[in-house]
């Protein structure tokens, strides 16, 4: 069995990626096995930094029909302060979006994909 270390729900106003300790790759959402190590992958619980910058982004127009009061919505490609490249979910609307622009994690909710190793954190971003 793998530790379900995600349970400490300690990380409040963190965010947590994990990190791979045999080949260094750094996931986020948080994984308990690395893709590419896979057996080998020894996974390690890290803080990432809270705030970044937005690279890149995307207006998505069509989305899930959980979604669909919020649409369309921003997903953003963020780099955050300690270089950990992040996709996520942007808070303002899509002509508020600009590349370079400073975000900051906003709000979590904790869900799981046992069978894929997926935890999903409902952090979005927010212009800072
Ligand atoms: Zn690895």
């Amino acid at each position: 069995m793998l530790p379900r270390f995600w349970r400490k729900i300690r990380y409040r106003y963190n965010l947590v990626g994990t990190k791979c300790e045999n080949c260094g790759r750094i996931y986020y959402p948080p994984r308990n096995l690395c893709p590419e190590c896979r057996r080998k992958s020894s996974m390690k619980e890290i803080e990432l930094s809270n705030e970044g910058t937005v690279l890149s982004y995307s207006v998505v127009y069509e989305a899930p029909e959980s979604f669909k009061l919020m649409k369309p919505y921003v997903v953003a490609l963020i780099q955050l302060d300690d270089g950990v490249k992040i996709l996520s979910q942007l808070a303002c609307k899509p002509e508020e979006v600009k590349i370079g622009m400073r975000v900051k994690a906003t709000f979590r909710k904790y869900g799981e994909d046992g069978e894929r190793g997926i935890i999903y954190y409902g952090t979005k971003f927010a212009p800072a």
